[in-house]
């Protein structure tokens, strides 16, 4: 039944289709396009291009218009319960990915939260993105004379993903904000990020790197409670250079991200709203169904291959669901062959694959491997392709 869903899904996507004997793996770092995303791009660029939130003829209206609309898709699809499109709703702030996304929250906002003697939690292993600008707006307020401490966010020993015991036994009347991951880019885990809330308490705001969860999963703010919700667009099926802030609008210091200070990038705009409406027609929920299947026959062809060893972190999440829960990505090393090799073999072979340290914070370059990230358009017979090829490498 879900193969039945997935193959004219596949179709959307013309790069997909104008290389049959490829296989794109590596849509952690970026996501293919489906047809109606460009379709969007095409259409806005050639009947009502111009500037947002300036002039006052139509072209311009309508591309004013086309932001505040994208921003109440961004709400709806992050399940943003609290406001409609009008004044008081949560801001929405465009950026080109999770990295400016992160980086304009710790500069724009968090300074004006903290004061000396405060702390923050924030991750030390997963991507860099989340770890730099929150230790860059540390030294920028000691440069100030405000010392700011910051702990690491706990990791269960089994699992990888966060410790919320521990973390409740570290937070403190000090806590002041807590930065988390929600689905880790090398292990794939969802980091159990639902219980930081109950750890942390109500008044301590979360900042949640969701990179690899929208679009993968149903995210939902309101579930997950957090304040600030970062998103890229370009691993969502928008345009590259895309992406988004999500802040809860009522609460806490105001988040001010420069307001209409630039030109903002209309077409990735308008493109990220495409790929947020064609995400929901195919079903998120069927998306997730359909990856974690993909990555599961991979994960158990590559664990009988001993010259194999997958990485993880496994999410401890996948013990209470019914599904279990292997997301869409599966990272993994050779015992002889060095990652970069492991690449290139793969690809000699039509495989697109991501082989180095993934941007993983803390870790040693040298310490790299190869992930294969999975998208909607992903099929199992590439993924038993893939097999094959990892079989005669042993
Ligand atoms: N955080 C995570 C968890 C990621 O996987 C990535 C992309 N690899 C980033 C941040 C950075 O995203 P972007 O490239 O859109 O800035």
């Amino acid at each position: 039944e879900l193969a039945r869903w997935q193959r004219p899904l596949r179709a959307d996507f013309p790069i997909v289709a104008a290389n049959p004997e490829q296989a794109y793996l590596d849509s952690a770092a970026t996501a293919q396009k489906p047809r109606q995303v460009l379709d969007a791009v095409h259409a806005y660029l050639t009947t009502s291009n111009a500037n947002a939130g300036r002039g006052s003829y139509p072209w311009a209206n309508a591309t004013t218009a086309l932001v505040a609309g994208a921003a109440q898709r961004v709400r709806e699809f992050l399940g943003d319960r609290s406001a409609g499109a009008g004044a008081g709703a949560s801001p929405v702030h465009f950026t080109s990915g999770t990295t400016e996304g992160l980086r304009t929250v710790a500069r724009d906002w968090l300074p004006q939260l903290l004061r000396d003697g405060d702390e923050i939690v924030v991750p030390f292993g997963d991507h860099r993105a989340n770890l730099a600008p929150w230790l860059e707006a540390r030294d920028l307020l000691a440069a100030q004379g405000v010392r700011i401490a910051v702990r690491e966010m706990p990791c269960q020993a089994g699992t990888g993903d966060y410790d919320a015991r521990a973390l409740a036994a570290l937070a403190g009347p000090r806590t002041r904000f807590v930065a988390a991951t929600h689905v880790h880019h090398v292990y794939g885990a969802d980091m159990n990020v639902h219980r930081i809330r109950e750890a942390v308490g109500p008044d301590v705001p979360i900042c949640l790197d969701a990179a690899q969860s929208v679009g993968h999963q149903p995210v939902s703010v309101a579930d997950l409670d957090v304040d600030f919700l970062v998103f890229s667009g370009h691993k969502a099926l928008a345009l590259p250079g895309t992406g988004a802030v999500w802040a809860r609008g009522e609460r806490g210091p105001a988040f001010r991200p420069g307001g209409w200070a630039g030109t903002p990038n209309t077409a990735g705009i308008a493109s990220l709203a495409a790929a947020l409406d064609w995400l929901e027609a195919a079903g998120v929920e069927r998306i997730t169904r359909w990856t974690a299947a993909l990555a599961s026959v991979l994960t158990d062809g590559l664990s009988r291959m001993p010259a194999y060893e997958v990485l993880g972190c496994r999410s401890s999440l996948a013990a209470d669901t019914a599904v279990q829960r292997r997301g869409s990505i599966v990272t993994f090393r050779h015992q002889a062959i060095g990652s970069q090799d492991l690449g290139f073999i793969l690809f000699s072979h039509g495989f697109m694959v991501r082989s180095d340290d993934h941007c993983q914070a803390g870790r040693d370059p040298q310490d790299g491997s190869v992930r294969v990230s999975l998208h909607v358009y992903n099929t199992l017979e590439e993924m038993e392709k893939l097999l094959t090829a990892l079989a005669k490498l042993q």
